[in-house]
């Protein structure tokens, strides 16, 4: 199939990636252009413009930033939607308000196009394997449609229900993650004084009722943060986290979210904005030490 994928960020990257090679024609495009290259180098063909992206695929893929980013790719003259898209099918990614999901569906509607919303769980690792968790909000004809190509990104896709819903669901599954991290960093200060290796540590706290998947994956990363060793490059820093904690605090009353963001803010604050959120532990050791 021919797929466009507009946005080659981090997560818009690897899912370019992974299209390529489960065998999809694919053509990108991206704001800053030196993120196409290394695509293009991987069998990707180059768009000039949101604009020809649309015109030359079937299906166009974005995840993008926030609201601002999905209205500056999709409208205007050069936009996603500045062209016949009559009949395309656009699946945005993103994690954004529920609100912003449909008012991007209304204004590709429009255009006689559809939309299926699917942000999604897992980072750049899931991504590049086809292992994400997709949370689609649409109709459920337009998500038959884009069931096969979510299914080769996603290793489990549900249809949440209509447009707004997914982004609904994402907002949901992010705020215990978000909160975890700080948690992880406040009963390390219950222990720290032992002198346990972090790694030992990290491994027996995902071995506990407490301990999320999340952790199973990423506990190595943290310990090596509360070392102060290189953890490795970020794949969800801080500050999109914050972004989501933002968008969460608006939708209904979370007193914990609150707190949370409030930690994310400060870590931010302090130069921690774009290192991963599993290092948010280590922020929170470095800053009980003073
Ligand atoms: P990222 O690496 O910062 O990439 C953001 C992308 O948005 C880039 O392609 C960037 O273009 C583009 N963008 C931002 N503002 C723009 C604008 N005004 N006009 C045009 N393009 C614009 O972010 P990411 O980590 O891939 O995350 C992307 C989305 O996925 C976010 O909504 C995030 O919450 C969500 N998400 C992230 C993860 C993760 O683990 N990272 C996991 C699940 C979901 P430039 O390159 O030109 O700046």
């Amino acid at each position: 199939m021919k797929v466009g994928v507009a946005g080659l960020g981090r997560m818009g990257a690897a899912i370019a990636r992974r299209l390529i090679e489960v065998g999809h024609e694919v053509t990108v495009w991206n704001r800053n252009a030196d993120k196409i290259e290394p695509l293009v180098k991987a069998g990707a063909a180059r768009a000039a413009s949101p604009t020809e992206l649309a015109s030359r695929v079937d299906v166009v893929i974005t995840i993008l930033t926030d609201a601002g980013a999905i209205a500056d790719v999709y409208e205007g003259a050069s936009g996603l939607l500045g062209g016949n898209v009559s009949g395309k099918m656009f699946i945005d990614m993103s994690t954004v308000q529920p609100e912003t999901a449909v008012a991007l569906a209304k204004e590709v509607a429009a255009k006689g196009a559809t939309t299926v919303e699917c942000p999604v769980g897992g980072t750049v690792g899931p991504a590049l394997q086809g292992k994400l968790l997709g949370l689609a909000g649409g109709t459920k004809e337009d998500f038959a449609r884009a069931k096969p190509i979510l299914e080769q990104l996603c290793r489990r896709v549900d249809l949440v229900g209509p447009i707004g819903a997914g982004a609904s669901m994402k907002l949901a599954i992010n705020l215990p993650l978000g909160v975890f991290w700080q948690a992880l960093g406040e009963a390390y200060s219950l222990c720290r004084h032992l002198n346990l290796d972090p790694a030992w540590l990290m491994e027996l706290f995902a071995d506990t009722s407490g301990g999320p998947n999340v952790l199973k994956a990423r506990g190595g990363a943290v310990a090596l943060a509360l070392q102060s060793k290189d953890p490795g490059s970020a794949t969800f820093d801080c500050d999109s986290i914050r972004k989501d904690f933002r968008i969460m605090v608006t939708e209904a009353v979370l007193p914990l979210a609150e707190k949370t963001l409030a930690i994310y803010d400060s870590a931010s604050q302090e130069g921690w904005g774009r290192k991963d959120c599993t290092e948010l532990p280590a922020f929170w050791s470095s800053h009980q030490a003073k």
